[in-house]
């Protein structure tokens, strides 16, 4: 009999949210999507200023979305609290750090780029298919999967031109049409 251990279900963990810095503190299943409200992980360094080393004070939060990795083909959505905080000395305005959750200003998060990069190149699937299932627009898709087939290939630009050259040509197999059906 195989040695099978169990642990107690954890939905972080099952969503790899774990990974990003993020715990995820409620959830909203929908029909067509689910959200996964998130804060980030307190840091080390979150309450000290970055210009002047000062302490900060709680200032407010600010929503980001983030598209993630789909679970049963569902798009799930993050929608991540960031702390933001107020040098008490040189009043300079700063949020927690993200950047393990995506890259600044990106509308998909790491696990995302990750699942829809193996979904085009490892899996065949179309674009538009791909941004269907991260619930994101296909330009939204399309420049961030080449952004980051970019970043992960940067050693060999070769391969990237044979990885990319392939991914345009499913991008073209997908007719214009199909853009109005995906969700924006
Ligand atoms: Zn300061």
């Amino acid at each position: 009999m195989p040695d099978v251990t169990f642990v107690r279900p954890d939905l972080g963990v099952f969503c790899r949210l774990d990974e990003l810095g993020l715990e995820v503190v409620g959830q909203r299943l929908e029909p067509d999507g689910a959200v996964l409200a998130c804060r980030v992980e307190p840091g080390e360094f979150d309450r000290w200023c970055r210009r002047c080393g000062g302490e900060g004070a709680p200032r407010d939060t600010v929503s980001r979305r983030l598209a993630h990795e789909p679970f049963g083909w569902r798009p799930t959505t993050l929608l991540v609290t960031i702390r933001r905080f107020r040098c008490t000395i040189c009043r300079h305005v700063w949020r927690q750090d993200t950047s393990k959750a995506a890259e600044p200003r990106a509308r998909l998060s790491r696990r995302a780029l990750r699942w829809a990069l193996e979904a085009i190149v490892c899996q065949h699937l179309t674009v538009a298919r791909v941004a269907e299932a991260l619930a994101v627009s296909w330009d939204t898709a399309n420049d961030a999967v080449l952004a980051e087939g970019r970043r992960v290939l940067i050693g060999d630009p070769a391969r990237f031109d044979a990885v990319r050259g392939d991914w345009r040509g499913r991008a073209l197999l997908a007719p214009h049409a199909s853009r109005g059906q995906v969700r924006l």
